[in-house]
C-alpha cells in the first residue's frame, strides 16, 4: 500500500464494499459499547486513517500473540486495517533482519516521534538484562526504554507482557516483568490473554486511532469494554451452572450433555475476557464451547494459581482460600469466588 493511500481506498482497492466495511465498524462499535451512532462516524475516520507508524517488539515469548494476530481467515477487515498500517518493525514478520532492521526501528522512531504507537509481547527480563534476551546486542529492557520514549502509547499484548505472563513463573529465572514494571510515563493498554483475541487487539487500535483517546481501563489496565464480565458472567453454560448440573469428566454423560465445566477446573468465574461473547476464529468458537475450562489465563499468574483441573472450591485458585471456608458446594463457592471478583472490579471502577 502506498504510504499516501487511506484505508477507505484501500478498502476500494481490495474490492470491500462499503456495506461490508460499515458492518464492521458497527460491529467493533458495538464490542467497544459505543452508541450505533459512532459507527457512522468511526467509518468515516477510518476511511481517511493514513498509514499510521507501529512498532512491535516481541520479547520473552512464544510468538503465540503474533499467531493469533495474523492467523486469521483471509481475508479480513482486521487483516485490512493491519495492512493499513505500517508496520515499520517486528521481528518476526519483517524480512529485514541484523543491522537492516534496526536500522529500520530507528528510522521509524526518528521519523514518528511522538506519533508512533508501540506494540510489545513477551515480558521482560529484568535480572542480568545483558544476557537474557537480547536482539542485536540490544538487552530487551534497553530496547524497550529507547522505544518507549517516542511513543504516543504502548499497547502490552498477551499475558507475559501484561503482567509477566509465563516467563515470570515461578522460579521465574530470568526476573522477568511487565511492561509497565518497567515504564511508568507513557499510557499502557494492557490486553492480556494467552494469546489475547485478534478482534480485541484490533478493536482497541481502532478505538485508539479513530477516537484518538485511550479506552476506559480497569484495575489491571485492560479496556473495561473487552474485560468488564466475566467469562462466567457470558458463559452459554451459565443455566446448566444455575440448576447445578456439572460434567464431573470430560467423557460423561454431563459432558455430552454440554453441562456445566466447574468441577472439570473452569476458571470462569474469576475470569475477564470477552471469549464467551467474541469467540475465536472469527467467531467460530471458544474453549469452554469446546468442551474444556477457562484457564483463566488472562489473570496475572494464572500459570502458578494451581491445577487447571481442579474446581475453584478447593481454594487453590487465587483468593479461593478465602471463600472456601465453611463452604461446601462447589456451586456456592463459584458464586462466592465470582461475587469476589466482582467486587475487586466494582471498587477498581469507584463502584460504576
Ligand atoms: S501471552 Fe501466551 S501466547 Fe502471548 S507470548 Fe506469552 S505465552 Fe505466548
Ligand atoms: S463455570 Fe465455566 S463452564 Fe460453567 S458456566 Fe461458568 S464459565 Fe461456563
Amino acid at each position: 500500500m502506498p504510504d499516501n493511500m487511506t484505508l477507505g481506498e484501500k478498502l476500494v482497492q481490495q474490492g470491500i464494499s462499503r456495506r461490508t466495511f460499515l458492518k464492521f465498524c458497527a460491529s467493533m462499535a458495538s464490542l467497544m459499547a459505543l452508541p450505533p451512532s459512532m459507527a457512522a462516524e468511526m467509518a468515516e475516520k477510518l476511511a481517511k486513517l493514513r498509514r499510521q507508524s507501529v512498532i512491535w517488539l516481541s520479547f520473552q515469548e512464544c510468538t503465540g500473540c503474533t499467531e493469533s494476530i495474523t492467523r486469521s481467515h483471509s481475508p479480513t477487515i482486521e487483516s485490512l486495517i493491519f495492512d493499513a498500517i505500517s508496520l515499520d518493525y517486528h521481528h518476526t514478520l519483517m524480512a529485514a533482519s541484523g543491522t537492516a532492521a534496526e536500522h529500520a526501528r530507528e528510522q521509524a522512531m526518528k521519523e514518528n516521534a511522538g506519533k508512533y504507537l508501540l506494540v510489545v509481547d513477551g515480558s521482560v527480563p529484568a535480572k542480568d538484562t545483558e544476557y537474557y534476551s537480547t536482539i542485536a546486542g540490544i538487552s530487551n529492557y534497553d530496547m524497550l526504554v529507547d522505544t518507549a520514549k517516542g511513543a504516543m502509547a504502548i499497547l502490552s499484548v498477551g499475558t507475559c507482557a501484561a503482567y509477566g505472563g509465563i516467563p515470570k513463573a515461578n522460579p521465574n529465572p530470568t526476573g522477568a516483568v511487565a511492561v509497565s514494571d518497567i515504564i511508568k510515563d507513557k499510557p499502557i493498554i494492557n490486553i492480556p490473554g494467552c494469546p489475547p483475541i485478534a478482534t480485541v487487539m484490533t478493536g482497541v487500535i481502532a478505538h485508539v486511532l479513530t477516537l484518538g483517546t485511550i479506552p476506559d481501563l480497569d484495575e489491571l489496565g485492560r479496556p473495561k469494554v473487552f474485560f468488564g464480565d466475566t467469562i462466567h458472567d457470558r458463559c452459554y453454560r451459565r443455566p446448566f451452572y444455575d440448576q447445578g448440573k456439572f460434567a464431573k469428566s470430560f467423557d460423561d454423560e454431563g459432558a455430552r450433555n454440554g453441562w456445566c465445566l466447574y468441577e472439570l477446573g473452569c476458571k470462569g468465574p474469576t475470569t475477564y475476557n470477552s471469549c464467551a461473547t467474541t469467540k475465536w476464529n472469527g467467531g467460530v468458537s471458544f474453549p469452554i464451547e469446546s468442551g474444556h475450562g477457562c484457564l483463566g489465563c488472562s489473570e496475572p499468574d494464572f500459570w502458578d494459581k494451581g491445577s487447571f483441573y481442579k474446581p475453584l472450591s478447593t481454594g487453590e485458585w487465587g483468593g479461593g482460600q478465602i471463600l472456601a471456608a465453611g463452604v461446601a458446594a462447589g456451586a456456592v463457592i463459584g458464586v462466592g469466588a465470582a461475587f469476589a471478583a466482582r467486587k475487586r472490579q466494582d471498587k477498581a471502577s469507584g463502584g460504576k
